[in-house]
């Protein structure tokens, strides 16, 4: 069935929104493409650049290996095809910050071909996007326009890192699915470790490619919006021009086939140049570089060693600890999450410890804008504080008092109970006692109980209240079922 959710209501009818992503995501690792240089972010203007990299005449470039494992690393990731033949090309372009005077690509024969992303959206369900391709290519540098006031500077610092460019099939549906999409590859990428993902740094950034037609007709005529640098201006530029797109055509006009700059201050996107400039790269095969070939043991070793992903594993917390789908999302999003999830789950109860992490642990984290690395409670702490609500210790209510005081002042659970005298009641004479005491003190509403069984709520609060919070409540409501004979 066609899905029309998604479909824009325009002045003469539904809109379907088509749009594909192209990411470049910047490779974890020591040093460039093709040089020995170091990838290292910051660092003083031109310390990391090689003879390579500054192009001196007669250099010519290494392939990293490094680099080509993490390109495969990732397109065994995206559950794609990997290419055992692939080549580089240089795209010829004047690249003021890549002083070749071309950038070295892959073009016709990319190292990783289709594949597919699950994006996961936030009413629950599940959207599949393909993936056209991955190839490896150099960044180029920086050009420095606020140095001098009638020069510019360059900094080759990031010349030659790699990239990989990741190019989605036009399967995204709308700028919800967009931005789900890009985070969703870019938590493979981190659980993989061949990218950081820290697109404030510049590691990922985005070409938007968006057109709209009437829903079953042939692909509209696409603009593609350059080098967007984080997922909520993903979505900014995509609803912008959705909206754009359709009120040119409902006015009768067509749609350049353009490239447009998202403006994050204004929202909109400009246009940058028309199709009819569009450059020529005069793309050929670098003769400096061999085709790239490979082994497939080279393949089959990284894959052996492949850590488990966020689909597996969100299976698999849904598997061996019962969660809901929707709990188990969350969990995977990230790895340290996940992680920390399992320390306090394992040999408990794991409905128990889903909700702690979930609903206390993480809301304070978000609070005190921490992360699970720095985070002041620990696994073990979380996982002890859960152990005394088990074991009756200690009621939910105080678990929260009691997680407070550890987030504050650190220490072991149990013996912070034991110390402040946290420890719920289930001695019943003590119990008792106070029961006993407060139906003596209300006559009125011991008489009111018999014909108002829901008054017994307004008893187990007066004990609780009586206790400190520390009565265990099954003891309570027993007790006082027994002795008001309701
Ligand atoms: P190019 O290499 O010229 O940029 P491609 O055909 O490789 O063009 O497509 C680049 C990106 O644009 C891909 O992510 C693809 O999914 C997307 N795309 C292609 N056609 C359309 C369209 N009509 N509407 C939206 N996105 C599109
Ligand atoms: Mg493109």
């Amino acid at each position: 069935m066609t899905d029309t959710s998604n479909y824009v209501q325009g002045a003469t009818g539904d809109w379907e929104v088509v749009i594909g992503l192209e990411v470049h995501a910047q490779v974890t690792s020591n040093s460039k493409l093709f040089s020995g240089a170091s990838t290292e972010f910051g660092g003083e203007p031109n310390d990391h650049v090689s003879l390579v990299d500054a192009a001196m005449p007669g250099m010519l470039p290494v392939i990293n290996e490094a680099c080509v494992a993490q390109a495969v690393r990732t397109g065994l990731g995206l559950k794609s095809e990997i290419n055992l033949f692939s080549r580089f090309d240089r795209k010829n372009y004047f690249y003021p910050d890549l002083p070749q005077g071309y950038q070295i690509s892959q073009f016709q024969y990319p190292i990783v071909g289709e594949g597919v992303v699950i994006v996961d959206l936030k009413d629950g369900s599940s959207h599949e996007v393909g993936i056209e391709r991955l190839h490896l290519e150099q960044d180029a540098g920086k050009s420095l326009h606020d140095q001098h006031p009638d020069y510019s500077y360059v900094d080759f610092n990031r010349t030659g890192v790699a990239l990989m460019e990741i190019v989605s099939k036009p399967d995204i549906r709308s700028s919800e699915q967009a931005k789900a999409y890009v985070t969703k590859l870019r938590t493979i990428l981190r659980y993989l470790g061949t990218c950081d993902g820290n697109m404030e740094q510049g590691s990922m950034r985005a070409d938007v490619n968006v057109s709209v037609r009437r829903p079953g007709e042939e692909l509209g005529t696409r603009t593609e919006t350059k080098n967007v640098n984080s997922i909520r201006f993903i979505g900014q530029a995509i609803d912008y021009e959705v909206g754009r797109q359709i009120d040119v055509l409902e006015d009768g006009g067509k749609i350049d086939q353009e490239t447009r700059l998202f403006d994050p201050k204004s929202g909109v996107t400009k246009s940058m140049r028309s199709k009819e400039e569009a450059h020529d790269y005069r793309y050929f095969p670098c003769p400096d570089l061999l085709p790239l070939e490979l082994e497939q043991s080279f393949v089959d070793k990284l894959k052996a060693d492949l850590p488990e992903l966020p689909d597996e594993k969100k299976e698999r917390l849904i598997k061996d600890y019962s969660l809901t789908p929707y709990d188990a999302g969350v969990l995977v999003s990230d790895r340290a999450s996940a992680d920390f999830f399992e320390a306090v789950a394992k040999g408990r109860d794991a409905k128990l410890a889903a909700n702690w992490v979930i609903n206390e642990y993480f809301a304070r984290i978000k609070k005190d804008e921490k992360t699970v690395e720095d985070s002041p409670v620990s696994a073990d702490q979380l996982g002890g504080i859960v152990d005394l609500i088990s074991k009756g210790d200690i009621s939910g209510k105080i678990g929260k008092e009691l997680f407070e005081i550890v987030w504050e002042e650190g220490g072991d659970p149990a013996e912070i109970v034991e110390a402040r005298g946290m420890k719920q009641v289930t001695d019943t004479g003590a119990i008792e006692k106070i029961v006993d005491d407060i139906i003596a003190a209300n006559p009125g509403q011991v008489e009111a109980v018999k014909d108002r069984p829901q008054l017994l709520g307004w008893f187990v609060g007066q004990v609780m209240k009586e206790s400190k919070g520390k009565a265990n409540p099954q003891a309570v409501n027993a007790i006082l079922k027994e002795k008001l004979g309701v």
